[in-house]
């Protein structure tokens, strides 16, 4: 396959594409669609994105592979065989270079390539767009698919460069891999990422060290083998589920139940939760009963309900213990999915170092010193986390209308309208970006289809009328940030602590970064945009 070529001179393109991901490849699909010229960039080597990135052991992706994927073409919904409900990461990256190459979309991504400032000029109308690989690209339409969770998070521990073992972000895991086998290894970070590592490697490290600050209310993942029988029936529903995943709250297939939690009897509730614990997915948090995210009693409940589950697997009370969340409710953070991850306390070779108290001071030359007492480690894993949100577009260092810096506006307020755009900024299009569901509150591919559908749709319009740039007007903007905040305010996730709502980040303003009114009230906002004909936006 030839991939675009690059060239010292400034080249003009009808659309610049940052990100060749699940948002990036289909964004690129349908610009071209359109009969544009686009340069997608990306700074990886390959297609991916996320499943690119995050080839670290365990990896897998935790919504249902049959709504996991691209709506838009039905031969590559006949072609595409998933192998399992829950697929892992090197599926879901076959997946996405057979779509590369089915639409021949790597001739116009050039890898390899990471964007270092994106300047708007107001009298041409036009982005300049400069790269790590000195060129200059220039371009009316700037549409950033980088990514909510791609600016992987290191805490500065102190002396890294003494330590003589290995060290490895999960987000940049080695593409040749890392020989864990027979090592002693630490895994610094429980959250979704660490629970994936941890229960993958324990049984093949000599000794693992589990260096834990928060623990996390993890669910079952039930993963299941398709075969072709399992597979047609889900084909014969792909009709259906292309309709109806953007018109549930996150996208999913399933919906909140209906009725009130608190209507129930004490059995009747154990038997509705246990129903949806059965289903081993998401479901449990994000198909359960809405309540739990806006009534404390309700949420107590249902948290409780999980911490007995943790204390069954766990076999040393301490340790189960240390393992269960006491300082938030359940689902007031993302919640991860496990399969053998409690397990994985029970085995000798495993061992939770808790850091809440006396927290990580840094790298020997042997491993991690905590609390005075060095773990000589071999291998280091550092499971922790991304500047979500804001985090990719922010270290792009992008410019715009009179001179603006996006991201010192967002150090100070992270702001957007309806997450695909930003006041100051005509032309620049965000795809996951802030104050959108798919910050964090959707099958991504969902809400990441419906994003590009209307960055797409939006483009379109501007070249049918001969205008040159859109930008959200400040009180379109200021009218979806309060929306936005009066949503999240109302619910309980305010109250915890963690990336969704910046909190990991130090200096980062507080903000629900996702919108969490739902897929279908998002959908419904980003249709009534487009169908005003940008009611709100300024065009010119
Ligand atoms: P994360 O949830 O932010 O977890 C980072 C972990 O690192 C936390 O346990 C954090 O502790 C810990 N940590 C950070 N700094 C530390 C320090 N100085 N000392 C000790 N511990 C430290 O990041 P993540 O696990 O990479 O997950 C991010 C998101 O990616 C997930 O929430 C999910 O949305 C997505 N994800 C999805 C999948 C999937 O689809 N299957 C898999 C993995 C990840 P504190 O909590 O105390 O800060």
């Amino acid at each position: 396959m030839s991939t675009a070529s690059s060239s010292a001179a400034t080249e003009k393109f009808d659309a610049i594409v940052v990100g060749a991901g699940i948002a990036g490849l289909y964004q690129l699909y349908r610009l071209r669609e359109m009969g544009l010229k686009v340069r997608s960039l990306d700074a990886g080597s390959q297609v991916g994105g996320t499943w690119y990135w995050n080839r670290y052991p365990g990896a897998r992706v935790d919504s249902q592979s049959y709504i996991y994927q691209y709506w838009f073409s039905d031969e590559l919904l006949e072609e595409w065989d998933w192998s399992q409900r829950f697929p892992a990461q090197p599926e879901t990256e076959r997946y996405l270079n057979y779509v590369a190459d089915k639409f021949e979309l790597r001739k116009d991504i050039q890898f390899n390539t990471t964007v270092t400032a994106a300047n708007w000029d107001a009298e041409t109308a036009l982005w300049t767009i400069n790269t790590d690989t000195d060129e200059t690209f220039v371009t009316p339409y700037f549409v950033s698919c980088a990514g909510m969770l791609s600016a992987p998070q290191t805490p500065p521990f102190a002396n890294f460069e003494k330590f003589r073992g290995a060290i490895a972000h999960t987000a940049r895991w080695p593409r040749e891999g890392m020989d864990l086998a027979g090592k002693r290894v630490g895994v610094i970070g429980t959250g979704a990422t660490g629970i994936q590592v941890i229960q993958t490697i324990a049984k093949e490290v000599s000794e693992l060290k589990v260096f834990q600050r928060s623990p996390q209310y993890a669910i079952p993942m039930r993963n299941e083998d398709y075969d072709d029988a399992a597979r047609d029936a889900w084909r014969a529903q792909y009709p259906a589920l292309r309709e109806s995943v953007h018109h549930t709250f996150a996208g999913f297939d399933y919906n909140f139940e209906t009725g009130a939690y608190l209507d129930l009897s004490p059995e009747q509730r154990t038997a509705a939760l246990e129903r949806l614990w059965a289903d081993g997915s998401l479901s449990f948090w994000i198909g359960g009963y809405p309540e739990m995210f806006f009534d404390e009693t309700v949420n107590a409940e249902v948290s409780e309900f999980v911490r007995q589950k943790i204390r069954a697997r766990v076999k040393d009370p301490v340790v189960a213990e240390k393992l269960i969340p006491t300082h938030f409710g359940f689902g007031t953070a993302r919640v991860p999915l496990e399969t053998e991850y409690y397990d994985a306390y029970n085995r000798d070779n495993v061992q939770l170092v808790d850091v809440s108290e006396t927290p990580i001071e840094g790298f020997t030359e042997n491993g991690l010193l905590v609390d005075g007492r060095e773990y000589e480690l071999d291998v280091v894993i550092l499971a922790t986390g991304f500047d979500a949100g804001t985090g990719a577009l922010s270290r792009m260092d992008v410019h715009g209308r009179d001179g603006r810096s996006l991201t010192e506006q967002w150090r100070k307020d992270i702001r957007s309208t309806l997450g695909l755009q930003v006041h100051g900024f005509p032309n620049l299009f965000t795809v996951a970006g802030p104050l959108a569901p798919s910050t964090a509150f959707c099958n991504m591919t969902t809400c990441l289809q419906q994003q590009v559908d209307w960055i797409t749709d939006c483009i379109a319009y501007l070249r049918k009328q001969d205008l040159k740039a859109i930008e959200p007007s400040l009180e379109k903007e200021d009218w979806w940030v309060k929306h936005h905040d009066d949503t999240a305010n109302a619910t309980l996730l305010m109250a915890t602590h963690s990336w969704y709502t910046g909190d990991n980040v130090e200096g980062k303003p507080r903000r629900l970064l996702s919108y969490i009114g739902g897929v279908g009230a998002y959908r419904q906002f980003c249709d009534e945009a487009r169908d005003s004909h940008y009611e709100g936006f300024a065009l010119s």
